[in-house]
């Protein structure tokens, strides 16, 4: 019987594991999880999840197909693998032989190089941190977010609902610049400031003071800002190190054609946030995409893709160009989009905009590229289901 190994059990792994039932693989499924919980939903992490007491099992995602012949290895981590040899060794020694690979092994947070590890210092990207943090949150605790990015943003708001003080510290001018650009991101940096936190900006954080437990951040222009608590929210690494030694291009991620297949590796294909793959709906251009659909939408691709290698079949000859769309959630508003925002070189303000609901389109040329909206769910749906027939390409 043959053997696919999935090494991630997350979102992209679930989905990956269901898809690959779907496109008529029938061999055995082997899922290798770093994280002891079957896969749970990590979006509520930052938002309401730090508001209610919720239990990790009210976040489990579960199949949506039946698995058949599946095991899965929870608090087992690849580290690392025989590509042409076809098998994977785990932290406990083990290895396991597949005849295809599923990488699904995500990210993790990226970390302040110079800062040495103290307690009230958090990252978010796990249940465990969450928890952590949310034990921290108390009403008057003084917290310091170093970044302003959607993970920044969200915790920013919940904490201010807990009764924390609130300073953000951001090398950018505004939040959200990278993802959604000046305008918008000007619109959340006042909605937050109406509600009392406080921006560092045009600066970044160098280090943490304290000795075991952390009582500031020390800022690249030489000011300090008194700190209980702290999240570091400066972006991502993906998780690819037990990759290594293949030959593969592993620079921010995994490399794969439009297939999700990885580039120089016979049945081996990604999917979700550590794949890095081209959508021909914008250009050539290969990049990770580190939104919720992404792995739903990667997940039937790759699939589709190694069952077919498997079964010797020919391969998908459809184009593949997925819609990326995010949210978030702040205060009382929800900001939702469609596309890849931040390709864009111009955003233009659209006449279906209301009072407090503007809707934002992104044009990188004459290419609209994406559109943002706060709320405004009609007109947001219109404007991203025509974005997702258009066949905005460029050559
Ligand atoms: C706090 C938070 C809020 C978010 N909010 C939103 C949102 O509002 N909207 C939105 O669109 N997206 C949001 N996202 C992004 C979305 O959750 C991710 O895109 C999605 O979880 C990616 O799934 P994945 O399976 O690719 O990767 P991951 O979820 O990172 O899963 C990878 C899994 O692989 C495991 N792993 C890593 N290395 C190994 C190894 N060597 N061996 C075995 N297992 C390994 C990891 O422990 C992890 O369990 C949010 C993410 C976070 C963290």
């Amino acid at each position: 019987m043959q053997r696919v190994v999935i090494v991630g059990g997350s979102l992209g792994g679930l989905r990956a594991a269901e898809q690959l039932r779907m496109a008529g693989f029938e061999g055995e499924l082997a899922i290798v999880s770093a994280e002891t919980h079957r896969p749970y939903n990590r979006p509520p992490l930052s938002k309401e999840g730090l508001l209610a007491t919720a239990s990790i099992d009210e976040l489990e995602l579960t199949a949506r197909v039946d698995l058949g012949e599946a095991s899965w290895l929870f608090g087992r981590a690849a580290v690392t693998s025989d590509l042409v040899n076809r098998s994977v060794e785990l932290d406990d020694g083990s290895r396991l032989e597949f005849d295809g690979l599923v990488i699904a092994s995500g990210i993790r947070p990226r970390r302040l190089s110079a800062a040495r590890p103290l307690a009230g210092v958090h990252v978010m990207r796990t249940w465990q941190d969450s928890q952590g943090l949310k034990a921290d949150l108390r009403p008057g605790a003084r917290l310091v977010i170093v970044g302003a990015g959607f993970i920044g943003c969200e915790i920013a708001a919940c904490a201010r609902e807990l009764g924390c003080s609130v300073t953000i510290v951001s090398s950018d001018p505004v939040p959200l610049r990278r993802s959604v650009g000046r305008v918008v991101g000007e619109i959340v940096r006042v909605a937050h400031e109406d509600r009392g936190v406080v921006f560092r900006s045009g600066v970044g954080a160098t280090g943490y003071l304290g000795d075991e437990t952390v009582t500031g951040v020390e800022l690249a222009d030489g000011s300090r800002l008194p700190a209980d608590v702290v999240l570091e929210a400066i972006g991502s690494t993906p998780n690819v190190e037990w990759l290594e030694g293949n030959g593969l291009d592993l620079s921010d991620g995994v490399l794969c054609d439009q297939d999700m297949r990885v580039l120089d590796a016979e049945g081996v294909v990604a999917v979700g946030d550590v794949a890095k793959f081209p959508n021909r709906r914008f250009d050539d251009i290969p990049r990770r995409v580190e939104h919720w659909n992404i792995p739903v939408e990667t997940a039937k691709r790759a699939a589709r893709t190694l069952a077919g290698a498997l079964a010797g079949d020919e391969a998908d000859q459809a184009e593949f160009r997925p819609l990326p769309a995010f949210w978030s959630k702040q205060y009382d508003f929800r900001l939702q989009a469609y596309g890849l925002p931040h390709l864009a070189d111009r955003v233009v303000e659209l006449d279906e905009s209301i009072a407090d609901r503007p809707v934002f389109s992104y044009m990188r040329g004459e290419m609209e590229v994406g559109v943002v909206a706060f709320g405004n769910g009609p007109t947001l749906i219109r404007r991203g289901a025509a974005l997702g027939r258009s066949v905005a390409r460029t050559v």
